[in-house]
């Protein structure tokens, strides 16, 4: 009598999508010198591994540093990545090389650094290169500052009014696709609508201090 096979299970399932996913990850150009070159020079990062830059504590360490053809290759693997990456987290990419100037060790020179991107998207690895013009290294930097002061605004908006429904939103739908904070955002449901809704509150704020202006006149 055939034994009956009970099913996967789905940690099963999940545990052999995540060896595939590992194994076919060696087989990606990026870090195929890794794996294929004897004596390549190498290092990994965690990326809690943060550095000085420009007064602000930056957590951009690249997931390995491959010193290949007369270059650190910086590279960064994502292992879940939206379709259609938005502009900014290719700016985020480029970090990586303020990040690496600022350690001991490594060149202080924007030259010397090649970045890469291997990403898991449709079941497959894609990989692309950033260039790492000195306009776009400062494009990076500003958007780190930028970032700061929404923070800075945000801390001090919820402290004067904490309430979820005022945070400011992002400017493009296409950053609200990838985040892991969608489900407890306003824009769970779509960027359009918690901006509608946004704009509602701040307008009954508003028509409540006309009414509070106009009882006490
Ligand atoms: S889902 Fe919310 S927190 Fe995430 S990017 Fe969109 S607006 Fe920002």
């Amino acid at each position: 009598m055939a034994a009956i096979e009970s099913p996967p299970t789905h940690i099963d399932m999940a545990v052999g999508q995540s060896n595939e996913q590992l194994r076919r990850l060696e087989e990606t150009v990026g870090l195929r010198p890794l794996f294929t070159s004897r004596g390549a020079r190498w290092a990994y990062f965690e990326r809690w591994q943060s550095a000085q830059v420009a007064g602000v504590e930056l957590y951009a360490a690249p997931d390995v540093a491959i010193y290949h053809q007369h270059k650190w290759v910086l590279v960064r693997i994502q292992f879940r990545s939206p379709t259609h990456p938005p502009f900014s987290q290719q700016l985020e990419h480029l970090l990586m090389v303020h990040w690496a100037m600022a350690q001991p060790g490594f060149p202080n020179d924007p030259e010397a650094y090649a970045i890469k991107v291997v990403r898991w998207n449709r079941s497959r690895w894609l990989e692309h290169h950033l260039n790492t013009t000195s306009g776009l290294l400062k494009q990076a930097l500003s958007l780190v500052h930028h970032d700061r002061q929404e923070m800075q605004w945000l801390h001090r908006s919820t402290l004067a009014d904490p309430q979820l429904s005022s945070i400011p939103l992002a400017s493009d739908e296409r950053t609200c696709e990838g985040c892991h904070h969608r489900r407890g955002c306003p824009a769970k449901n779509g960027l359009a609508k918690a901006r509608r809704d946004q704009e509602q509150v701040l307008e009954s704020m508003i028509q409540s201090d006309e009414t509070k202006s106009a009882n006490t006149a």
